[in-house]
């Protein structure tokens, strides 16, 4: 069995290994300096090396869903890049938080442009949401367009990096991104369960002052107060830090982390060139390292994803709603190799030829 999905991504052995070894209970101060230690090198990856960095039991749209409801308030106006399905959860987000917004709707394959952004300036936005690399078809916004946009109308910035922390490069600081979320399962290749958001100066300001969310549970300001000692205010994802204590040594012992972004980019690099020798569509939108989105015109990608994991057990990510049958994602996060990226292209290619075979008798 091979996983190329995006999440949670295959694991590395010494990672799985952290639930057998055990680890020390939590309310210790030996736990507490062990989790400040990894959120802060997790930060100094993020560019943020001076930011607030919190953890919650949560996945990914846990975290999204409550830096909604701690950082918005009916005050703001939020303006959301809606490029898919992760940018729609934004909307749906502030739409449920009764935030006002408006977006930016682009279709599957289209990234946005200056363009795009020009009805929206000096309208009295306050804040922009965006998912920097929207998983559903693996586009790579352009983080430069973006932050000049918010560095202009001085927005907030908030950045869902869920799926383009490491693997590509990222720096908060360099932008003035104000939030940034990422999660467990992705490109740090650990258990679901754990998201990590780091704040600048400016959006603790913000939550301190005029915070007032919905939630009890995730109400962040027991959280910024508690991890000055590494500590939550609730019980935690205990051995999902100590996963990404062990990680951190991985991308170390790896040269760090510019090193790590670059075997992934290898990987998908390798991917992509073999898989358009093969005369596989690779849309040529601005890309994330993260994942290789591969489209059918005249089979369904829905029957080649069936076919690689009913037959060979090898999961690339389906895609949902009306690209289903047009579009597959294949991940290279995780712990996969050149070798694995072979072997995927040429049961890939076996299925995909059956397929188109099949359709040919059913024609004639
Ligand atoms: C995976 C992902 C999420 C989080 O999804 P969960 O299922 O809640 O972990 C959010 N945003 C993006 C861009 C993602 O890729």
């Amino acid at each position: 069995m091979k996983q190329f999905i995006v999440g949670p991504v295959e694991m590395y052995p010494s990672t799985k290994r952290i639930l057998e070894k055990g680890y020390t209970y939590f309310r210790t101060q030996e736990y507490g300096d062990m989790a400040k230690e990894c959120l802060k090198k997790v930060a100094e990856m993020m560019g943020a090396a001076n930011s607030t960095t919190i953890y919650l039991a949560a996945s990914g749209t846990g975290a999204m869903d409550a830096v909604v409801d701690n950082c918005m308030t009916g005050n703001d106006k939020a303006l959301v890049i809606n490029g898919g399905s992760f940018g729609h959860r934004f909307c749906e987000l502030l739409e449920w938080y009764k935030i006002p917004y408006d977006s930016i709707d682009l279709a599957w394959n289209e990234v946005v442009s200056a363009k795009d952004f020009e009805p929206y300036e000096n309208k009295g936005y306050t804040a922009l949401f965006v998912n920097l690399d929207e998983t559903s078809s693996g586009k790579l916004y352009d983080i430069e367009l973006i932050s000049d946009f918010c560095k202009r109308n001085n927005l907030y910035l908030i950045v869902d990096a869920i799926s383009t922390f490491l693997a590509d490069d990222y720096d908060m600081e360099k932008y003035g991104i104000d939030v940034t979320i990422i999660s467990s399962q992705k490109g740090l290749c650990l258990s679901p369960g754990m998201s990590i958001v780091s704040f600048s100066q400016r959006m603790v300001d913000k939550i301190n002052k005029e915070g007032k969310p919905n939630s009890y549970y995730f109400d962040f300001k027991p959280y910024f107060k508690n991890i000055e000692r590494g500590q939550t205010p609730f019980t935690t994802t205990v051995s999902i830090m100590y996963e990404l204590k062990d990680m951190l040594e991985l991308i170390e012992k790896a040269g760090g982390s510019d090193k790590w972004i670059n075997v992934v980019k290898e990987k998908a690099e390798y991917f992509r060139a073999k898989a358009k020798g093969m005369g596989l569509n690779i849309p040529d939108y601005p890309k994330s390292y993260t994942l290789t989105p591969v489209y059918f015109e005249d089979i369904s990608a829905s029957d080649v994803v069936k076919g690689l994991r009913e037959r060979y057990e090898l999961f690339v990510n389906p895609c949902g709603g009306q690209m289903a049958d047009r579009l597959l994602r294949v991940a290279h996060i995780g712990n996969t190799t050149k070798e694995d990226i072979d072997l995927l292209l040429e049961k890939m290619s076996v299925i995909i030829d059956e397929l188109k075979n099949k359709q040919l008798q059913g024609v004639f």
